[in-house]
């Protein structure tokens, strides 16, 4: 299904675009490189890949630059590629629109295995779980046709978590959009809103974790 997928991969590292480019093949990628972030967007707005893969300092334009400017016309998935763990939180907050980050260094197997299951989770193949219905107007929500009795803060976190399964959210990112008016709350109270949302969850589907916590990041949605 992955066979023809063209991957554009974006690294002024040559040794390391070549690594990714060898194994992107071998896994069955089209792949094409581009050595300066000055030829990205154009190249994304013409050639329309299937992904970017997209390190973030490079030549001529950085890739969080980058990242801001395909995202208005495009949602291509991008996983961003820094030399710096402790860079990744950073990013998370800026809310870039990222799918998913490695950090230098990586291992090439591993970097095929996260741009798989990017590409799965974008095709729309694991998307909102069977069964979770939200209606933002009435912030009803049902499982399974049972309902979810959450109150409007629980509603929130689940309906920006539920929208892009996969994708990481901070605490910060998850304040700022729950509390806009920028009220002082801590960590701690997401951290506790979340964990009731859980335990409504899985009132209704014991066996299996929708919400999960990344150590050190934040949250996500995502099934099993
Ligand atoms: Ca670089």
């Amino acid at each position: 299904m992955t066979q023809s997928k063209h991957i554009l991969v974006v690294e002024d590292e040559q040794r390391l675009a070549d690594l990714l480019r060898d194994y992107l093949q071998q896994a069955g990628f089209n792949v094409s490189c581009l050595d300066n972030g000055l030829k990205v967007v154009s190249f994304v707005r013409q050639k329309k890949p299937d992904m970017v893969l997209l390190d973030l300092m490079l030549p001529g334009k950085d890739g969080m630059e980058i990242c801001k400017e395909i995202r208005p016309f495009s949602s291509v998935p991008i996983i961003m590629i820094t030399a710096r763990v402790e860079e990744i939180d950073r990013l998370l907050g800026l809310e870039l629109g990222a799918d998913d980050y490695i950090c230098k260094p990586f291992s090439p197997r591993e970097v095929v295995a996260r741009v798989k299951a990017v590409l799965r989770r974008t095709d729309g193949s694991i998307g909102r779980p069977q069964g979770l219905v939200m209606d933002e107007g009435t912030h009803k929500a049902t499982l399974n046709g049972a309902t979810l009795d959450l109150t409007v803060v629980e509603f929130q976190l689940l309906n920006i978590l539920a929208a892009t399964p996969g994708r990481i959210y901070s605490r910060d990112h998850l304040m700022d959009r729950i509390y806009p008016d920028h009220r002082v709350v801590s960590d701690r109270t997401i951290d506790s809103h979340i964990k009731k949302l859980r335990k409504k969850l899985s009132g209704i589907r014991p066996d299996q974790s929708l919400v999960h916590s990344v150590y050190g990041l934040g949250y996500k949605f995502e099934e099993g």
